[in-house]
């Protein structure tokens, strides 16, 4: 099982010169699904285009196994950030990058190019392997859209690898919970300058409930951002609406269930608090899961595999928790076990991305080695 390194390179340059921002990731799919179904692989497109309003659904490919043993999945996302348009791909050194006007893609291209170059190697060579599915996300960029929408009865496999970090040595096994809130303050118009007295002012009843609440980090694996705030139209009328918006994220579900309830008591405490005009001042929060926490133990056979591919491969692996979400969040929430692991990729959502070819090499690599360790277990 060698990887072809002048076909790696050239793949990987198909797939960074063809556009998929989030929701446009139609032609780099047919693209892929053309790849696969040449070499033999059935491919389908599940329903989640209806919800994501991409152009396609998830991507499935089904590679049958040469041997009994249990299906392993791996994950990686089409879409991209921007800029995006007509990159120009760079290639040197041993480095790709781009013109310095686009991002490259590489993000999670690098990830799709070692999946691609492993299926080939796997038809040319028929090593015993077990059963593999390659599940091509759309829309992570923009919420984890495709995976939140992926018809898991569609997955054979129980477990399995996301493509979709940085760091080739890193293996990512936690991820925090995340949640966005909205809280809505509703106050009172008035000419700032002849009535105040008639008016409730919105702005200041958000100052009031923000500075009871906390900010930045919390705790070692907690943090909470008031990240926007909107309201008002003129300086000289008193404001009756503002927004304001933030996220937080822990390791632990409890905790963010405590800054929840701490958000709704604060905000109710400065409502009951306020001079009442008809019922006003009102205020209102909306919560929105971003993403589940996961966790899988280091003694997890999942962690268990990766490692002994790592180690066969003289790596030095080793075990991360991130503050990001990812697919891999949304698919152990749905009882797909998963790892993230990372591809090389570097300075991602920028225009300085790069990767160097030895790190797409090495991504390319341990998967190979993950199939085959896994193929000798089930042995
Ligand atoms: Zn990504």
């Amino acid at each position: 099982m060698k990887i072809d390194v002048e076909r790696l390179v050239l793949e990987f340059k198909n797939l960074l010169e063809i556009e998929s921002p989030s929701k446009k990731e139609g032609k780099l799919a047919y693209y892929l699904a053309s790849i696969f179904e040449a070499l033999g692989y059935k491919c389908f497109f599940d329903k989640s285009a209806e919800t994501t309003g991409s152009e396609v659904g998830n991507l499935i490919v089904k590679i049958p196994g040469s041997i009994p043993a249990e299906p392993i999945f791996f994950c990686a996302h089409l879409d991209t950030v921007g800029p995006y348009k007509n990159p120009k791909i760079i290639f040197e050194n041993n480095v790709f990058r781009t013109d310095g006007r686009t991002i490259l893609g590489a993000d999670d291209k690098s990830g799709i190019a070692a999946l691609v170059e492993v299926a080939k190697i796997l038809k040319e060579t028929s090593p015993p392997h077990p059963p593999l599915e390659y599940i091509f996300t759309t829309c992570e960029e923009i919420g984890l859209l495709g995976a939140k929408c992926l018809d898991t009865e569609l997955i054979d496999a129980r477990e399995g690898f996301v493509l979709d970090s940085e760091d080739p040595e890193e293996v990512i096994n936690a991820a925090p919970s995340s949640y966005q809130f909205e809280i809505r303050i509703l106050g009172k118009s008035a000419h700032a300058g002849i009535e105040p007295e008639k008016g409730i002012n919105a702005i200041k009843i958000a100052s009031e409930i923000i500075s009871g609440l906390p900010c930045g980090r919390i705790d070692e694996e907690t943090t909470f951002n008031i990240g926007t705030i909107r309201g008002g139209e003129y300086v000289n009328i008193v404001p009756d609406k503002c927004e304001v918006k933030g996220e937080m994220r822990s390791h632990n579900e409890n905790k963010l269930q405590e800054l929840k309830n701490l958000i709704e008591e604060k905000i109710e405490s400065v409502i009951e608090n306020h001079p009442k005009i008809e019922n006003l001042p009102a205020a209102k929060v909306h919560f929105n899961k971003v993403f589940k926490a996961f966790f899988v133990p280091e003694d997890d056979p999942l962690c268990q595999l990766v490692k002994k591919a790592g180690e066969n491969l003289g790596m030095r692996l080793n075990f991360k928790r991130i503050e990001g979400g990812s697919d891999a969040n949304v698919f152990n929430e749905k009882g797909l076990k998963c790892l993230v692991l990372g591809t090389g990729m570097r300075k991602v959502h920028t225009t300085e991305e790069y990767i160097h070819l030895k790190d797409l090499i090495l991504t390319t690599d341990l998967v190979l080695e993950i199939i085959k360790v896994k193929s000798e277990m089930a042995g």
